[in-house]
């Protein structure tokens, strides 16, 4: 039976077509998913709108994606971990297994990682929002069947979030700063309350996403925009905060995680920044001992942000703005883009 295989290609900046892709035999290793919710991401919405994220340029026509899940249609020779019918998440990490950070037990900065729908390597790797996907079963992971599948879809996201958490450190009954209400941010803040922060306050410059925020359980949300002068009396005595997520991709932004973080704390770069050179008084990490760290997609909390999702312990339907299908596509990443009236926007089949 050879069926078709539609899939969101992106051809250029603004260029999404719906095109087909191959429909292969399968590895013995390999299962074949039918598509059934996947969530626009940042790092979709920058080679949709711009051809390139962080500095990485798309040389040829890639389907996008990596937030997918769906159900097993077929599996290779060899498949044990899952089954024809199976509810699945897919880990869209592709690590070598063999360079010094897999061995480190970092796939995630994997020195040859191969991350669909992205440009990062070349030939580039077809991302998920394709009828029929095929991974490889160690990406896939089972659902438990009574958990609805677009919150499932929110695992990918999650996970990033989770690992950004982990990495700040025990953030119990600290202050816990998040510039940016966007799905990470909020995901993020999401993550620091279950994790028993003491204050979690969310800033951005849009106040539906801040509303959001609330529904999540944060301690307080600020629209920097309409009251800057709260931030200011978060700066007072050196800072407010002991970690700060930078989760909105602007330069000032950072800034505010520095001059806002205690003397001693730790700020995290969970965002993509623009590409371009900037004037950030960098001098504040050295004259506060701050620590500066980066997070970048996760290692093993795509088990756990199942079992959270699973658990009701995030609860993230307050996320979840609008669904589409492929063939809605520009229309999709337009209101994606819109942050004034959505969070996250999935891709539905
Ligand atoms: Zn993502
Ligand atoms: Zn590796």
């Amino acid at each position: 039976m050879t069926l078709k295989n539609l899939g969101l290609v992106l051809h250029g900046a603004k260029d999404i077509r719906l095109e087909e892709r191959a429909f292969a035999d399968l590895e013995a290793l390999d299962v074949r998913v039918e598509f059934k919710v996947g969530g626009i991401c940042g790092t979709d919405m920058h080679y949709y709108n711009d051809g390139q994220n962080a500095g990485f340029e798309m040389q040829s026509p890639v389907c996008l994606g990596h937030e997918m899940v769906g159900v097993v249609a077929e599996i290779g020779t060899k498949v044990t971990r899952v089954a024809v019918g199976d509810h699945v998440a897919v880990n869209p990490i592709m690590p070598c297994g063999s360079c010094p950070a897999c061995k480190e037990g970092r796939p995630n900065i994997c020195h040859n990682k191969r991350f669909p729908g992205s440009a990062t390597v070349i030939p580039h790797v077809d991302g998920f929002f394709q009828q029929f996907p095929v991974v490889s079963e160690e990406n896939c992971w089972k659902l438990p069947k009574d958990l609805p599948l677009e919150l499932a879809a929110f695992a990918e996201p999650l996970s990033c979030a989770l690992h950004a958490v982990v990495r700040a450190g025990s953030v119990v009954g600290k202050n816990v700063l998040i510039t940016g209400a966007g799905p990470i941010g909020l995901l993020v803040a999401a993550c620091a309350v279950v994790a028993g922060a003491a204050n979690v306050i969310v800033t951005d410059l849009a106040d539906g996403t801040l509303e959001v925020a609330k529904k999540l359980g944060v301690t307080e949300t600020i629209n920097v925009l309409k009251n800057p002068e709260r931030l200011e009396e978060l700066k007072a005595n050196t800072g407010f905060f002991d970690v700060a997520f930078e989760a909105s991709g602007a330069f000032p932004a950072l800034e505010t995680c520095y001059t806002l973080t205690r003397r001693g704390g730790t700020v995290m770069l969970v965002s993509v920044l623009p590409n371009k050179p900037n004037e950030l008084k960098l001098n504040q990490f050295m004259l506060k001992e701050q620590s500066l760290l980066g997070s970048s997609q996760f290692t093993d909390e795509f088990e756990k942000s199942i079992a959270l999702l699973a658990g009701n312990k995030i609860d993230v339907r307050p996320m979840l703005t609008h669904q589409f299908s492929f063939a809605e596509a520009d229309k999709a990443f337009n209101i994606a883009k819109d942050r004034n009236q959505s969070v996250k926007v999935q891709f539905v089949a």
